[in-house]
């Protein structure tokens, strides 16, 4: 083994969340490993959480980051996939055991020893991960995937989240039906891809939104078919039993009976956000229905690849407001407040001097 590479990135290093210069290692490039020059990483709802310690985790200092793009620019000597100089994503996660009956179905996203592209949690082992606001990152192979040449590298680096957080429960739970009439709630990065996902699937989407604000480009810029404002109940009333599924977004705490009722009998309620506080289940609306509330994170390797295929073949990218990394505090507070269209991108190979 070689000398450990040397990174750098910006972390945070207490539950402010405020992130500023910070200089670590990453592992030596393995037999099994890529390693990437980073050129672009998108800005998760998630990575405000984690540095802010809304789970509390509290591991600091955390470098976050998992929705990353960037070059190949080594391969260790087993690597089959990939070649210096290709496109490559890194998503959430970086490692798993496979080994487990999940990783064995290409569930690596489920499996007990998922190990997250930044430490999340601890699982007492003392190993840290650095997320991708930094330089480089380095990767087994298994956990990186292509990038279709049509792609432009900093709109798609939300999909390495944003984008399997919902194309997978969109498969899972079967509705990606042409012709299904499927509600989105929250339109912020994650919301805005589901109604692209969707619409490429040829369903009729429906946005239900706290920000009457976004209507319009909710129907003229994203292609919706309708858009409700979550608040105005004579709205509600109107859609109640007209959908198949229900896709929720929502990072802050919100009932979820009235979205029930806009379910069809027999409709899929699926909760994908995380705001940090339980929901109230009102079972008798369920049981009338026969009505369903699951939940998903995003999906594994296999299934990752083919929702970046998928998005390649019908051009679907997140909107983006690109920033540089000195931007970063300035955009986790206008996240806070919603203020981005949707997903902010920090342009990190012209911008990241050490
Ligand atoms: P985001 O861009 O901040 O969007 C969240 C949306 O939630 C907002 O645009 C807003 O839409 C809605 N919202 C309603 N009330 C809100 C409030 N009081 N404050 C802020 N937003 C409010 O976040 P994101 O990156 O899409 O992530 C959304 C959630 O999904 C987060 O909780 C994140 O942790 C979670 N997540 C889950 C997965 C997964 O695999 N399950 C993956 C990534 C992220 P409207 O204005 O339209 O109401
Ligand atoms: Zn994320
Ligand atoms: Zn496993």
């Amino acid at each position: 083994m070689t000398n450990k590479n040397k990174a750098f990135g910006w972390a945070a290093k207490d539950s402010s969340g405020v992130l500023s210069p910070f200089h670590f290692t990453r592992r030596a490039n393995g037999d099994d490993d890529i390693t990437l020059k980073i050129f672009y990483c998108g800005i998760c709802h998630a990575d405000l959480q984690i540095l802010r310690d809304k789970f509390g985790f509290g591991l600091y200092p955390v470098v976050p980051g998992h929705e990353i793009v960037g070059i190949v620019t080594q391969v260790g000597r087993k690597v089959e996939k990939f070649k210096i100089g290709d496109k490559v994503g890194v998503g959430c996660m970086v490692g798993s055991c496979r080994a487990c009956e999940n990783c064995r179905q290409d569930l690596e996203s489920y499996c007990p020893k998922l190990e997250s592209t930044y430490t999340m949690f601890d699982d007492g082992t003392g190993k840290k991960n650095y997320g991708g606001y930094s330089d480089i990152i380095v990767v087994n192979e298994h956990f990186a995937l292509r990038f279709p040449e049509n792609l432009p590298l900093d709109a798609a680096a939300p999909l390495l989240c944003a984008g399997i957080a919902i194309y997978s429960p969109i498969k899972y739970y079967g509705l990606d039906k042409s012709g299904m009439h499927l509600g989105v709630v929250g339109l912020g990065g994650l919301g805005h891809v589901a109604v692209r996902f969707a619409k490429a699937f040829g369903m009729k989407v429906t946005v239900i939104s706290t920000s009457p604000d976004k209507e319009e480009e909710a129907i003229e810029g994203l292609g919706a078919d309708l858009f409700l404002v979550s608040k105005n109940l004579d709205q509600m009333k109107v859609m109640v039993s007209t959908m198949d599924g229900i896709i929720d977004t929502s990072s802050a705490p919100h009932p979820i009976g009235p979205l029930i009722d806009l379910l069809k009998p027999q409709g899929k309620l699926v909760m994908v956000g995380a705001p940090q506080k339980t929901v109230e289940l009102p079972l008798f609306s369920l049981l009338m229905g026969r009505k369903l509330v699951g939940g998903s994170t995003i999906g594994g390797m296999k299934e990752t690849q083919e929702m970046i295929d998928f998005a390649g073949k019908h051009n679907i990218v997140a909107d983006i407001e690109l920033i540089s990394m000195d931007h970063v505090n300035t955009a986790m507070d206008r996240l806070v407040r919603g203020d981005v269209r949707y997903r902010f991108v920090i342009d990190i190979a012209n911008n990241l001097h050490a």
